[in-house]
């Protein structure tokens, strides 16, 4: 212990030894004359700044760094600062700077500045501004991932009612008519009996596929059940609500599933009714009930009377105002 004290004494009286100090410090340490020449300049300070101690004599540090303007005012020494300079490659970074007087001989204005980059640790507002918009895409990708089915990528059941409920309250307003569809496939038990579970797996998706291609962007495709879909057609009559349910049975008719060397083909049936407004100003919920009530029975019937068919509601068929 008595050993090192007396070793370091003798060291500090060194200069040489205070400049290898100052170099290895981290920290940039700066000591700049009343007229702003550079008097020190250690090895941190070029690293941080990119300037070299031989490059300062033809700049005005005042120039490239603010904080370091000394020539204009006796600096207030005072508690560390933040500052965003430009290195000399013209790349940003934020320093915390803290500086004071220093006595010289030839000068008693001289000034020491310390620094350290904080860069990598300062969240400026470029900073928060990615992490608020990578915040708001997790936000997305997790609301659209429980709004989705996984095998299919349609909007899911519960997503779905979300969607009929605001549809229907705003076909209400605008007085528009809207449809509903609702498909189940035809002995699909027996599907996936025959050529296994994931080949009715590849079924379905090739059905959402399918639907893609059949229906418009503004009608809503869900995955109502395990092999039922729904669809809900706004501003559509039944008798287009028909014609395109027609469209999408046939399709999928013509269909041919292929996976790992197994081919087969599926039909669909399909129940579809539709909801026109009339002056009694029903409650949504009750309307949104009632028109997946009635595409499902539609659909029981298609079913009874031998699949693969397109049946429309009673409801839907009857003229409107009886
Ligand atoms: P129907 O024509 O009367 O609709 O006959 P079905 O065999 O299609 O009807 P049922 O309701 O008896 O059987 C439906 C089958 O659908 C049973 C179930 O295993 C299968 N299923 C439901 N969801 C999935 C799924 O995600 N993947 C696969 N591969 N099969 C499914
Ligand atoms: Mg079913
Ligand atoms: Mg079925």
């Amino acid at each position: 212990m008595n050993h090192v004290s007396q070793h370091l004494q003798v060291d500090f009286d060194n200069a040489e030894f205070l400049y290898q100090l100052l170099d290895w410090l981290p920290v940039g340490v700066a000591v700049l004359d009343a007229a702003g020449d550079v008097l020190f300049w250690n090895r941190s300070a070029a690293v941080i700044t990119g300037y070299h101690r031989d490059a300062l004599k033809d700049v005005t540090l005042g120039d490239c760094f603010q904080g370091l303007d000394v020539g204009a005012a006796d600096p207030i020494p005072g508690r560390p600062r933040r500052e965003d300079w430009h290195r000399q490659d013209g790349r940003r970074i934020t320093v915390i700077l803290q500086w004071a007087h220093l006595r010289t001989k030839a000068d008693h204005r001289s000034t020491i500045y310390a620094f350290i980059d904080m860069t990598e640790n300062v969240i400026d507002e470029d900073s928060v501004q990615i992490v608020n918009q990578l915040l708001y895409e997790a936000a997305q990708r997790m609301q659209n991932q429980a709004n989705t089915d996984g095998l299919t990528g349609l909007l899911n059941h519960r997503a779905f009612q979300e969607r009929i409920r605001q549809e229907v309250s705003r076909t209400r307003r605008h007085k528009e008519p809207l449809s509903v569809a609702m498909f189940d496939v035809d002995h699909f038990k027996k599907c996936n009996d025959t050529y296994g579970h994931q080949f009715g797996d590849r079924v379905l998706a090739a059905l959402s596929e399918v639907a893609r291609n059949v229906f418009r962007q503004e009608d809503v495709v869900a995955r109502y059940g395990g092999e039922e879909f729904v669809i809900m057609l706004p501003n559509t009559r039944v008798d287009a609500a028909v014609a395109v349910a027609e469209r999408f049975r046939a399709a999928v008719e013509h269909h041919t599933v292929r996976y790992h060397g197994v081919e087969g083909n599926v039909t669909i049936s399909c129940g579809v009714t539709s909801y026109e407004v009339d002056t009694r100003g029903e409650d949504v919920d009750l309307i949104v009930l009632r028109l997946v009530q009635q595409a499902d029975e539609a659909l029981y019937h298609a079913k009874a009377s031998g699949r693969n068919r397109v049946v429309i509601h009673d409801y839907a068929r009857r003229p409107k105002g009886s």
